[in-house]
């Protein structure tokens, strides 16, 4: 793990947050490779469960919602963790990741636990009284419930259909670590899939073999997952079956995602609160009910996580990260053989121009191109292109592949082609800008 913190550092994906200020209780930022490998993964999700699909849309809603939401969801009396405090140090833990029933800082003697409400408070406009308190969303979820009976009227869904929606969501977790794995401040990627009740065991099976398969296409290493039915008692208050998707983390087994079957509890819930109608209405026999639900629940950051998890390679003299190249920060790099040879400089440029049109491509020109490859290796670039002398002959460049270091030559004609083929580029259009 501190290998890959290392390494995230270095080389600009992530980076401890307000680092100049001492930085902020495990808050992390995404620099310039961080975010084109997140972007990507969400990118490749959007791709895979929304726009390539008839039965799912997506949606991206307003953060802060109307606290009456979180009355009906069930957040302000239901969404809390056990919260312990040390008598001696004062250090406070979740009591459900303590083995034993002691300070895990000092060893010293824990209090009883009591009931901690995880969501974050702020207020609405100028005045800070108890009427203006709103909460920054826990989940992105409950806007597709709230949004739902809009959805249904525009979009002309017929059961089974999902809503999507992917974006930032906040929990005042007591103990948040392990790097990117428990923050306060994450992205989620959920779909709620609405269905009959009759059908809920059929969808969810699918479902979880639908999470297997973009665990699979994500690149995440399929030997470290592990799937662990939630037993009832522990079950969050709207689910009447879970199933969480752990991964072997470098800190242990945990969870990586959720697949829950939700019931009809969030719509009958909102029905209720809020007085509107939010049943659906069966076209053909005109019958009026709340559809169940099934919900995988993806953490985009622990997606990141596992991702580099499953990548990190250290091979005889060199660290590798074997990254999908649909979601490698960059799809190839481009060098001049030599940086003191102007025509090689300038036919190196204009490949890497015309290249950079389509792709998110690298240029690097210092060292040799031995260090140039280490340099690329290390952050998963799989094409490296040198342009030689030959080259300037025969309009052929060296291309050298990431995992099996050989060469092949290739007419510069046909690198655009050579690279979409190889990576399966996805086009930037599709991916849709999400807080
Ligand atoms: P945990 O048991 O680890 O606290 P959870 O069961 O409360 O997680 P869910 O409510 O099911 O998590 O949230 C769905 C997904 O969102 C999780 O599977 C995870 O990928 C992600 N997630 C939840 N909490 C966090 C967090 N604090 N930091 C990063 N990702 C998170």
């Amino acid at each position: 793990m501190e290998k890959i913190i290392s390494l995230c550092k270095q080389r600009g994906f992530i980076y401890p947050g307000s680092e100049i200020y001492g930085g902020l209780q495990n808050s992390w930022d995404y620099g310039p490779l961080g975010v084109e490998l997140k972007n990507n993964i969400k990118n490749l999700w959007w791709q895979r469960f929304v726009s390539s699909r008839d039965d799912i849309v997506g949606i991206d809603a307003a953060l802060i919602m109307n606290p009456k939401v979180w009355e009906a969801s069930g957040h302000i009396s239901e969404f809390n963790d056990p919260l312990v405090e040390c008598k001696k140090c004062h250090e406070r833990f979740r009591a459900d990741h303590l083995e034993k029933n002691k300070c895990l800082n000092c060893g010293g003697e824990i209090t009883e636990s009591k009931q901690f409400n995880m969501m974050f408070r702020t207020y609405l406009g100028p005045v800070d009284d108890g009427e203006n308190q709103v909460y920054l969303r826990p989940e992105t979820a409950q806007a597709i419930f709230v949004d739902f009976k809009n959805v249904l009227q525009t979009s002309r869904q017929t059961l089974p259909f999902g809503i999507a929606q992917m974006g930032k969501a906040f929990r005042n977790e007591i103990t948040p670590g392990n790097f990117i794995f428990r923050t306060r401040e994450f992205e989620q990627m959920e779909i709620e899939y609405f269905i009959k009740e009759e059908d809920w065991e059929k969808h969810f099976d699918k479902w979880a073999k639908e999470m297997h398969e973009w665990i699979q296409s994500v690149g995440i290493d399929k030997k470290k997952i592990h799937e662990l039915d939630v037993p009832k008692d522990e079950l969050a208050h709207y689910s009447k079956k879970t199933i969480d998707f752990e991964f072997d983390f470098p800190f242990g087994r945990d969870e990586l995602y959720g697949l829950a079957y939700r019931t009809d509890f969030d719509l009958k819930n909102h029905e209720k609160n809020s007085g509107e109608n939010t049943k659906y209405r069966d076209q053909e026999s005109g019958e009026e009910f709340w559809p169940h639900v099934i919900e995988p629940s993806l953490g985009v950051d622990r997606t990141v996580l596992a991702v580099l998890c499953s990548a990190y390679h250290e091979e005889d003299d060199r660290v590798v990260l074997k990254l999908k190249p649909e979601i490698a920060p960059y799809k190839a790099a481009v060098f001049p053989l030599m940086r003191n040879k102007p025509e090689l400089v300038e036919l190196a440029q204009k490949i890497y121009k015309d290249l950079r049109e389509k792709f998110v491509i690298a240029w690097d020109d210092r060292g040799n191109i031995g260090k140039r490859y280490y340099s690329q290796d290390q952050i998963g670039t799989p094409f490296c292109i040198t342009i030689d002398f030959d080259s300037l002959d025969d309009d052929t460049v060296t291309v050298r592949d990431r995992d099996s270091m050989k060469q092949e030559r290739i007419s510069i004609a046909e690198l655009e082609a050579y690279l979409r083929d190889k990576s399966q580029y996805l086009s930037t259009s599709i991916y849709v800008q999400t807080n």
